[in-house]
């Protein structure tokens, strides 16, 4: 009865290439250790970067390389910021004309004379 039962794979589900003149990519294990005391491997390309944090497989929360050695921390870039990259492309020469320019053209759009008021007259008084 069981050998007349028709026997199946889903498709795609399995792979009938065994691994017979394969080169395997070279790989390395990493031990992680969570902190609820489970410890699980998971493999990575030996050209991986390793990573400091896993997701443990057993209860989800965030295990650490086993090693003893802890990896250097890769050296990081202090953030740009906007100033950083403006600086990159402009010298305080160049922003001191620019912003001449633009203050002419917003002069102009006021008309001669109308200097923007002093800042503390546009205030409004509290009470
Ligand atoms: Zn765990």
């Amino acid at each position: 009865m069981a050998e007349r039962a028709l026997r199946g794979t889903r498709l795609g589900a399995t792979s009938y290439e065994n691994d017979r003149n394969t080169d395997l990519a070279p790989r390395q294990e990493v031990a992680f250790d969570c902190p609820r005391g489970h410890r699980f491997t998971v493999p990575f390309s030996a050209e991986a970067e390793l990573p400091l944090n896993w997701e443990c497989r057993i209860c989800g929360d965030l295990a650490v390389t086993a090693t003893g050695d802890t990896p250097t921390p890769k050296k990081v870039k202090p953030p740009r910021s906007h100033w950083d990259m403006l600086m990159e492309r402009r010298t305080m020469a160049d922003l001191e004309e620019v912003l001449a320019e633009r203050l002419a053209v917003i002069r102009g759009q006021r008309g001669p004379g109308e200097e923007p008021a002093p800042r503390h007259a546009r205030q409004r008084k509290s009470a």
